[in-house]
């Protein structure tokens, strides 16, 4: 979550006056951001992770893990403990780790005290700082208390108690029938949007989600954890009156949704083309992560038939009302609108040749008045249609003190919209009054276990964007197949059993031939050797590809874009640019394992640009050899050879002493699963089947690094 303002919300009655003032100077302010900083060039690459953790109390008594709700308390502490590390910090201590509140109670997100750079051995010490954050926070909160890095508590919500401490599950602002008022954060802003989300929405949020078929699971599930008969609020009766489905695991508030953790990667642009460029390419890619870090298989103590979070939140925070969700005739608002505010991308942005206008072929509602404003004042089809979309939705949350704003210097109306249009990118302005630059976020992926495995997902994805940029890729394809491929990253096993679209021939035409010569000359081998087996190789010289596009990259010094601006000159094709093709032929449909380490003499997959990207960069053999125990899990993931984690709790639940093949996750089944992520994470049980035998070495070799030292160019030893 970004800064929260503070101050008096507005009831939504109240508020609702105002919407059209807040999208109006929320316009105005993006427009001054716009006119100052449209053509500002030349910000280099900084990049951060951030990393959301629940807080779990163990009971060792009892076998039991339940929600600790001392957040406040433990952000307090953990201000201090920042406070006086940064007043006894030594010149080349690491930078001391930022802490933020989340929507649940449970809840805490770290990020790096500085972004990284594009120094490329820094990507080395990433592990490291998240190993420092979470070792901060792990040492300041109580004896038997645990930040875990679990993407869905598979007992939130469940009967009796499943938070420390216990409170009756009575919530004025979600009336769920099953969490408390006091999961969410106390901030006047996150009660207020569970009601708000509600209230605009008309009834309670409605999730329901496959349940697993296991074989004693009754068929039909009919849920007997439902207090089908419960009447304390207005919203109690909607459960029997047809919300609940049978077959599916329901749940009746934002909760359920934002009390799920993830890991988001945000990465600054040298300028606003290379956001967009960036954030299109990496558009496809969403999915594809998604479903290769599927870690949520459980909700509500249940077993359900999908791995991934996604869905829960999208629906979670769907504030549309029946007429926008196309139930009822439009009477009294204005747009049908197909997605929720929590969902996938439904527009490329990008001015380059390659974004074919047909590749935007999502249905894509925009708000009129704000198009024609943006036109007029200059801004191009695109950015504008991305932006008039936004602004399709209502403020959720207007505090009083702020409906007046000094629109020169303020973005909050802006970003009452722009950060609650919760999408797999965000293509992020630069803030008023502040050096940052243009950024893109990625936010798709769930959080892993460990920060091995977290850390190796965040420097694949810089590393990807930035051969993005570096080989001027192309990865366009419709954006209906993106949404295709969201439905089927959530599917149970989807990284090994399912197919996803994706683009064949991603090379621009003229330079295939340049960077399949580097690959073939390659010395680490994206198809096999683990890495340490190359210890005693010699590296070969990689060939130089200069970068297609001077644009942000590792190690190289920058060096001013000259990619056009105007969408006259992007939209003409360079003299030899062959004419475009039908667009079926553009994609296929491909396994993970195809999409990530490559299919035939065509596709290089996402890892091979990578490593191709690599090898263009001076690289000496030792760092590129420990990104490379990084990067092996991420192809090892998508090859089978490891599972995913979603796979392996699935696995972990359903060998079990205490399961009955019911599709239930009894307090002990948790209790045991939870421990069993703190004690990999601390890595005292090995899991080869989820992790390489070997991945301690890397923290071995990078877990004492503070940033920015130079890394000891020794060989790794192997873990007996
Ligand atoms: P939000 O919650 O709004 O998405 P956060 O502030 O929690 O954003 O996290 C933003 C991430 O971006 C952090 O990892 C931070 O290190 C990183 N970051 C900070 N400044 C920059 C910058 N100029 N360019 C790119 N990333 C940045
Ligand atoms: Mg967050
Ligand atoms: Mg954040
Ligand atoms: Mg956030
Ligand atoms: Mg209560
Ligand atoms: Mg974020």
């Amino acid at each position: 979550m970004g800064l929260l303002s503070l101050g008096t919300p507005l009831a939504w009655a109240d508020s609702i006056p105002y919407h059209d003032h807040v999208r109006e100077h929320g316009i105005t302010q993006f427009l001054n951001i716009w006119d100052r900083l449209k053509n500002r060039e030349g910000d280099e690459l900084l990049w951060g992770d951030e990393i959301e953790y629940m807080v779990v109390q163990f009971d060792d008594e009892h076998h039991v893990a339940r929600l600790s709700l001392r957040q406040s308390e433990i952000l307090a502490k953990l201000e201090h403990v920042v406070d006086e590390l940064e007043n006894e910090k030594e010149p080349d201590a690491p930078p001391i780790p930022t802490f933020h509140p989340e929507y649940g109670r449970f809840m805490l997100e770290s990020t790096p005290g500085r972004p990284y750079t594009g120094q490329l051995k820094e990507l080395l010490t990433v592990e490291a700082d998240m190993r420092y954050r979470r070792k901060i926070a792990r040492r300041h909160l109580n004896p038997n208390e645990i930040p875990l890095t679990v993407t869905s508590f598979p007992r939130l919500g469940t009967p009796g108690q499943f938070t420390e401490p216990y409170f009756e599950p009575r919530s004025e602002a979600s009336q769920s029938l099953f969490l408390p008022h006091e999961i969410t954060n106390p901030h006047a802003r996150f009660p207020t949007l569970t009601a708000n989300i509600r209230r605009r929405r008309g009834h309670k949020v409605v999730i329901n989600l496959p349940i697993f078929p296991d074989t004693n699971t009754p068929k039909p599930f009919i849920d007997p954890t439902i207090p089908w008969d419960r009447d304390w609020f207005p919203g109690d009766d909607e459960a029997k009156n047809g919300a609940a489905l049978p077959d599916h695991i329901y749940m009746d508030a934002m909760g359920f949704g934002m009390g799920c953790c993830c890991l988001q990667i945000t990465f600054q642009a040298c300028n606003v083309e290379e956001a967009r460029t960036v954030y299109d390419a990496l558009v496809p890619v969403g999915p594809i992560m998604l479903a290769l870090t599927a870690a949520s298989p459980a909700y509500r103590g249940y077993l359900a038939d999908v791995d991934c979070r996604w869905n829960v939140i999208r629906d979670a925070v769907d504030d549309r009302t029946e007429e926008e969700r196309g139930l009822k005739p439009l009477k009294h608002n204005k747009y049908r609108i197909p997605k929720s505010r929590y969902d996938s991308v439904d527009s490329y942005l990008s001015m380059d040749f390659n974004n074919r206008p047909e590749y935007n072929d999502n249905p894509l509602p925009i708000n009129e008045g704000v198009y024609k404003r943006l036109r007029d004042h200059g801004l191009d089809d695109l950015l504008s249609k991305h932006i008039a979309h936004l602004f399709i939705r209502d403020p959720l949350v207007i505090f009083s003190e702020m409906i007046d704003q000094d629109d020169t210097t303020s973005t909050d109306h802006f970003e009452n919209l722009q950060s609650t249009n919760w999408q797999t990118l965000r293509f992020k302005p630069p803030p008023a009054n502040s050096p940052i630059g243009w950024r893109v976020e990625f936010r798709s992926m769930e959080v892993q276990v460990t920060d091995f495995e977290n850390a190796a997902f965040s420097i694949f994805i810089v590393l990807l964007s930035r051969a993005i940029l570096s080989f001027g890729l192309n990865f366009y394809m419709p954006i209906s197949k993106v949404d295709a491929n969201m439905k089927t990253a959530q599917k149970r096993d989807a990284a090994r059993q399912e197919k996803f679209y994706f683009r064949k021939f991603v090379y621009p035409q003229d330079r295939a031939f340049e960077i399949r010569a580097v690959l073939e000359s390659c010395p680490v081998s994206a198809n096999g050797s683990k890495a340490g087996s190359h210890a005693h190789t010699p590296a070969t010289p990689s060939s130089p590809i200069s970068p297609k596009v001077n644009g942000n990259g590792f190690d190289h010094p920058h060096t001013e874009r000259s990619r056009p601006h105007s969408a006259e000159q992007s939209r003409c094709p360079s003299p030899g640019v062959p004419e475009f093709g039908p667009i079926e032929e553009e994609y296929e449909l491909m396994t993970m394992d195809e999409i990530i380490n490559g299919k035939g003499d065509y596709f290089p997959g996402l890892l091979g640009v990578v490593r191709a990207y690599l090898d263009t960069l001076d690289v000496d053999f030792f760092t590129k050899r420990n990104l490379w125990m990084y990067l092996d899990v991420v192809k090892r993931r998508a090859n089978g050879s490891l599972m995913t984690c979603a796979s392996w709790m699935r696995r972990f639940i359903r060998s079990h002493p205490d399961y009955k093949f019911d599709s239930v996750i009894s307090e002990e089944i948790n209790y045991d699963l939870m421990k069993a992520f703190d004690e990999i994470e601390r890595g005292v049980r090995r899991e080869p089947d989820l992790l390489p035998a070997d991945y301690r070495s890397a923290q071995a070799l990078n877990g004492h690094l503070k940033p920015n030292t130079v890394i000891a160019e020794t060989p790794v030893q192997a873990c007996p």
